[in-house]
């Protein structure tokens, strides 16, 4: 059995307890985008529908904290197929997830900075660990 299989099987044991349980569960390989999907997106019941959330990470001063958004809903439990569909598109919105210019990691949209360089008109996105350890920026 695949670990994505694995996954499912395990989710479905949550519906059957009544729990939505996480919307996609964190994966031993740390795969980057999937890893992200997993921090950042829940599945909650509200109102007869299953919905998922996305968090943006937001600050109080230099406290972060997760935002949650709906960004999409389904009338039953959404499928692996449905799941992984939503987790690509939430992951392509630049409003939830940017990649940084600098190390091409993409980033909760939170963790990114916005850095105005000499030969470049506009700011190009930068995530907050280039900005610390390249740019000198300090949070
Ligand atoms: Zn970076």
């Amino acid at each position: 059995m695949s670990q994505v299989e694995a996954n499912h099987r395990r989710l479905q044991a949550h519906y059957r307890r009544g729990d939505p349980g996480p919307f996609i569960e964190p994966r031993a390989d740390g795969a980057s985008d999937w890893q992200l999907i997993a921090h950042f997106a829940r599945l909650a019941v509200r109102q007869d529908q299953y919905v998922l959330d996305i968090a943006l990470v937001d600050w109080d001063g230099h406290r972060p904290y997760r935002r949650w958004t709906a960004f999409q809903g389904w009338s039953g439990p959404p499928s692996l197929a449905q799941r992984l569909e939503a987790a690509a598109r939430a992951l392509e919105d630049e409003g939830l997830f940017r990649l940084c210019y600098w190390c091409g990691q993409r980033n909760n949209r939170g963790h990114m900075s916005g850095i105005s360089l000499e030969e470049a008109d506009t700011s190009i996105p930068i995530c907050q660990s280039c900005a610390e350890r390249f740019f000198g920026v300090v949070y």
